[in-house]
């Protein structure tokens, strides 16, 4: 074996679970809602901005930080939405999706042997990047099926090595919205134990039962907190890889440098649309809100009447479920990787075994993930099949 392929730090992490699934969907024609993207592509006006600058530029080199215009939109929505003034200038930058900012954002604060403290299940780059720093990763269970914080295990997770705390809300996989009171409680340990919080909220703009608060708004967070958005989920064009975080000036340079040598700078025509994206009227985002909360309700109640324990979800674009009793009725394995790897033969559909979020596996063992973020008419054709299993029919 080539001798880099040892390193310690990479091993294990092999192909990630969503393009492995994508994969599996395309190969045997399954209906995917495994891998979390629209099938509908974003706002027209938007992608309009985006092809006229591919014709007619700008289609060199970006400033580093991102174009002027898309940094002062990224600012405006903050300050639009949850009140916080960044300046566009110092404290904005843009990123290649919001994955490239949690990886610059491991890479810029953690030093080897340094501690991030991560809520699990956890979406899959943050084990990845925390091990690519270095770091190590502590993790605290949200435990299924109600998610909630565990202030004691939390607070076991704290250490004279503790450096980050890494925090998704809206959540992958689980749906869950942190509430306001749980994140003050995680502010508290955050200022008490002088962390920075890498707050990754992708999903802000789709929350159905209460409300997304960004840790940043906290009394005391601000100065301590990097917060992270992308245009792949607010407007629909993941494939686009556009993000952006917003951070007070020294922890954005940080960031910053660690950018310039994973991409240097992302996506010049690109920037112009999202610069448009990010200044849509409120009708958009409700829009979208309401479009996936529709379906959300229109899967959850089809998963459920197939025999699925559905475990309800307030935020982002997927639902867990429990497998165990639909596996049992329809002889399928009751954990959740095996039953991922047959259910499309079995029944045609896709999903996500949600046991790979989980350190501790036992704990994600009989959880599924399916995204909801597809058309009505791709969501009942898997509820159909869902219902009639292909091995009944033979
Ligand atoms: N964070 C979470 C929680 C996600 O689900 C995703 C999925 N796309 C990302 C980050 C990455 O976002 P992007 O595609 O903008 O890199
Ligand atoms: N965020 C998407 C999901 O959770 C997938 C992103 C990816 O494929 N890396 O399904």
């Amino acid at each position: 074996m080539v001798e880099a392929l040892r390193n310690p730090r990479l091993h294990g992490y092999g192909t990630t679970i969503f393009a492995e699934m994508s994969a599996l969907a395309a190969a045997t024609g399954a209906v995917n809602l495994g891998q979390g993207f629209p099938d509908t592509d974003g706002p027209r006006e938007v992608a309009e901005i985006a092809a006229a600058a591919v014709l007619e530029g700008p289609n060199q080199y970006p400033p580093l930080p991102g174009q002027p215009g898309i940094r002062a939109a990224v600012a405006e929505h903050q300050e639009r939405f949850y009140g916080l003034t960044w300046d566009p200038d110092t404290e904005v930058l843009i990123t290649a999706g919001a994955t490239e900012a949690i990886a610059g954002a491991m890479f810029a604060l953690c030093d080897h042997g340094d501690e991030v403290i991560v809520f699990e299940p956890s979406y899959d780059s943050y084990s990845a990047t925390i091990g690519m720093a270095g770091a190590i990763k502590k993790t605290v269970l949200l435990a299924a099926p109600d998610h909630a914080l565990d202030m004691e295990a939390f607070n076991a997770a704290v250490s004279e090595r503790s450096r980050v705390i890494l925090l998704n809300t809206p959540h992958n996989p689980t749906g869950k919205v942190f509430t306001r009171s749980e994140l003050e409680a995680i502010a508290a340990v955050a200022i008490e134990h002088d962390l920075v919080v890498v707050a990754d909220e992708v999903y802000e703009h789709m929350v159905f039962e209460g409300e997304h608060v960004p840790i940043a708004s906290l009394p005391g967070m601000r100065e301590r907190t990097i917060s992270i958005g992308s245009a792949g989920k607010s407007f629909s064009f993941t494939g686009w890889k556009v993000g952006w975080l917003t951070a007070p000036a020294e922890l954005r340079n940080a960031v910053m440098t660690a950018k310039q040598y994973l991409t240097f700078v992302n996506a010049a025509p690109l920037q112009p649309a999202v610069e448009v994206g990010l200044r849509l009227g409120d009708d958009y985002f409700d829009g979208m809100r309401d479009d996936l909360l529709r379906k959300r309700d229109r899967l959850s109640a089809g998963l459920a009447a197939a025999g699925f324990d559905v475990i309800p979800t307030q935020g982002a674009y997927f639902l867990t479920v429990d497998i165990r009793s639909f596996a049992e009725a329809n002889g399928l394995p009751s954990t959740s990787i095996e039953f991922c790897l047959a259910l499309p033969e079995a029944f045609g559909v896709v999903a996500v075994p949600s046991e790979v979020f989980y350190a501790t596996k036992e704990a994600g063992r009989h959880l599924v993930r399916f995204a909801f973020c597809k058309k009505d008419d791709v969501l009942d054709e898997a509820i159909l099949r869902l219902s009639s299993p292909r091995q009944a029919e033979q």
